[in-house]
């Protein structure tokens, strides 16, 4: 009766050490981790890019104003100089538009140098943009993915620690405490089989002596494992 509750409580333990690192070992975490340092790199990539337009985009737009401004000047000057009768103003007026046409020239002409080096720095930021769209999509999957394998795995661990609860308080109090001291001390589970003069946990061949003494052990009582310290069934 011990014997067989001991056997299926080590089952069970092993089936919740398998359980415990199924779910720390899910590959799509590793994957997960992977995105993530391509996404860290990307986002470093394009913040140094949006670093470099900064100071053309500030320079676009004093370049824009101020060819707005000159535009408007133009205007005024060129509407006065059809009205103006007095040859010495009008002078003075082709002067002004002469010069305000030349500011103008030149404030285009940063526009446009703002625009030209402007342009490969867009294109860079939409590329990276569109490569870190599919990961970010990628990564959302398997992290809906990995709660769900972890739900599933959590219930079946709960499940199945209710189960070896259940077991282990059949066990006599004495029996029970040893079985969970070599659990604690050796991991997976506190029993096993001796199978072949061989244990079944650790795999180790138990030395004649040790056998002797086991085979003399009264019905009901066990010897623990030389090597692992698991008690030894079967
Ligand atoms: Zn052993």
């Amino acid at each position: 009766m011990s014997e067989e509750a001991l056997l299926q409580l080590a089952d069970l333990d092993r089936v919740l050490d398998r359980l415990r690192a199924a779910r720390a070992g899910l590959v799509e975490r590793t994957r997960v981790e992977e995105i993530e340092r391509h996404l860290r790199a990307l986002s470093a990539e394009l913040s140094d890019v949006e670093a470099a337009r900064v100071p053309r985009a500030g320079a676009l737009r004093a370049a824009s104003a101020e060819s707005e401004r000159l535009r408007a000047r133009a205007t005024q000057v060129g509407a006065r100089l059809a009205q103006s009768v007095n040859a010495r103003e009008a002078e003075s007026l082709h002067e002004e538009l002469d010069q305000v046409t030349h500011a103008l020239e030149t404030a285009e002409d940063a526009e446009l140098t703002a625009l030209v080096e402007m342009e490969p720095l867009d294109e860079a930021i939409v590329t990276m943009k569109s490569r870190a769209q599919p990961l970010i999509e990628e990564r959302a999957e398997l992290l809906e993915t990995i709660r769900d394998l972890e739900e599933t795995l959590d219930e079946e661990s709960t499940a199945r620690s209710l189960e070896r609860e259940a077991l282990a308080t059949t066990l006599e109090p004495s029996l029970r405490q040893r079985y969970e001291r070599a659990l604690q001390r050796v991991g997976g589970a506190g029993a096993a089989r001796l199978v072949e003069g061989r244990c079944a946990g650790c795999h180790v061949a138990l030395a004649p002596a040790d056998l002797d003494e086991r085979r003399r052990a009264p019905e009901g009582e066990w010897t623990d494992c030389p090597s692992c310290g698991r008690i030894l069934l079967g």
